[in-house]
């Protein structure tokens, strides 16, 4: 079958490779028929994630159709059209009992991450040994394990484009907003305008927040959110300080603040190891930003991906303001059932972010411009299926 692999930084080649077959009583193997580039991914694109090696499969957020099953399998059948969840729960441990799946205790068998962090994260699909090593969707095929926990159905009148989002960005935007509490009233800013930034402010919309900051540099990608969502407000950080125009533009402050940008954007962008061993650097700039802005008593939260240490954290503006402060990977398991019926009743509609579609052949290229957020040409990339 053919696969996106990672070759190392900057290098991503579309292979053949050995089909994945079931080989545990609980796996599903999918014929994958819509797969994602993310800005996770592109932690991998940068060579900043340690674990990664030649020839390692790529791709965690896709769909497709249950080609075969192993015989535990009970909730799908050969035929079913279905969305894969990015993080793999075992939905028997102590975390998944809580509905914490992405903290399931059992999914990834890496030593590294709990050397690192004393801590285990559930194992991703496609992604760093880190976590789990397990292989990625963006392949003709892909081995779901825990079929019955991992996958969710998918009604025949809704296309790939509008569920193939369920799998990562979608819940990760209601994740943001659940973790900064956001409901009727309140004034929430979000860093960072890619796919993630830009559907949490849909899904802030959705919520009834007042009104909705999105702060990036990329123009394009801020004038294009605003075309997609009515009554948008934007910061380009480019032109103007992002702390200056909050001020400028709140009277207190956002009641929540959530960061979707991610480690990797960081000024002094040192890898995850370099981190771990605390050398100088300081990954907190934009997580300062949020607490400096946000409202005495208010809320952060935090999706883009931090990895390892910070040492410039003002935890004492934090501690002083009152903050809450929650992250987090998504458990997107808790949320996909409530937002397909959202999506069905036209109350969110992820596929505002989608603008480029390809082949699976073409995922070098589909990564660059991704990574580029344009074209050769300069026209806008915002997500690609
Ligand atoms: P992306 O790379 O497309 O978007 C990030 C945006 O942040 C870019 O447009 C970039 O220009 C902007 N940015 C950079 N510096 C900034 C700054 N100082 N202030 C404001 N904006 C800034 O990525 P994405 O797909 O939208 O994902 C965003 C983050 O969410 C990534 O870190 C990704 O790993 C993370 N993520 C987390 C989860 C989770 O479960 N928590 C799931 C999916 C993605
Ligand atoms: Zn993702």
């Amino acid at each position: 079958m053919l696969a996106a692999e990672w070759h190392g930084a900057k290098s991503i080649k579309v292979n053949s490779r050995p089909k994945v077959l079931v080989t545990d009583p609980d796996d599903v193997v999918l014929k994958v028929t819509s797969t994602c580039i993310c800005g996770s991914d592109l932690h991998l694109y940068l060579g900043v994630m340690p674990g990664m090696h030649s020839g390692m499969s790529l791709g965690h957020e896709f769909m497709g159709i249950v080609e075969s099953k192993g015989p535990n399998v009970k909730n799908v059948k050969a035929g079913d059209r279905v969305v894969s969840s990015f993080d793999i729960a075992c939905g028997q441990c102590f975390f998944c009992e809580k509905g914490s799946y992405s903290a399931c205790d059992t999914t990834n068998n890496s030593e590294v991450e709990g050397m690192l962090y004393g801590h285990k994260t559930a194992g991703f699909h496609g992604y760093s040994d880190l976590t789990g090593g397990w292989e990625g969707g963006q392949a003709e095929f892909a081995r779901v394990p825990f079929g019955d926990m991992n996958l969710l159905k998918v009604p025949d009148n809704l296309t790939d484009d509008e569920v193939v989002l369920l799998s990562d960005v979608l819940p990760t935007a209601w994740h943001a907003c659940e973790l900064g509490f956001v409901g009727d009233g309140d004034i929430v800013a979000i860093w960072g305008a890619g796919p993630v930034g830009m559907l949490a402010a849909h899904c802030a919309k959705a919520r009834g927040a007042a009104r909705v900051i999105l702060i990036d540099n990329v123009a394009d990608r801020l004038s294009f959110a605003q075309a997609k969502i009515p009554g948008l407000e934007v910061i380009d950080f480019g032109k103007e300080k992002t702390l200056d125009a909050l001020k400028r533009m709140t009277e207190h402050g956002p009641d929540v603040c959530i960061e979707a940008v991610g480690f990797h954007y960081c000024k002094t962008m040192l890898s995850r190891i370099q981190m771990a061993l605390k050398l100088e650097t300081d990954p907190s700039e934009i997580l300062n930003e949020l607490i400096y802005s946000c409202r005495k008593a208010g809320r952060i939260s935090i999706v883009g991906v931090y990895s390892g240490f910070t040492n410039g954290l003002n935890i004492g503006a934090f501690m002083e303001k009152g903050l809450c402060m929650r992250a987090g990977q998504t458990p997107v398991q808790k949320y996909w059932h409530a937002l397909l019926k959202m999506i069905q009743e036209k109350k969110l509609d992820p596929t505002i972010v989608i603008t480029h579609h390809m082949p699976l052949a073409e995922a070098t290229r589909g990564y660059k411009i991704f990574n580029d957020k344009k074209e050769e040409n300069g026209a806008l990339v915002q997500k690609v299926v």
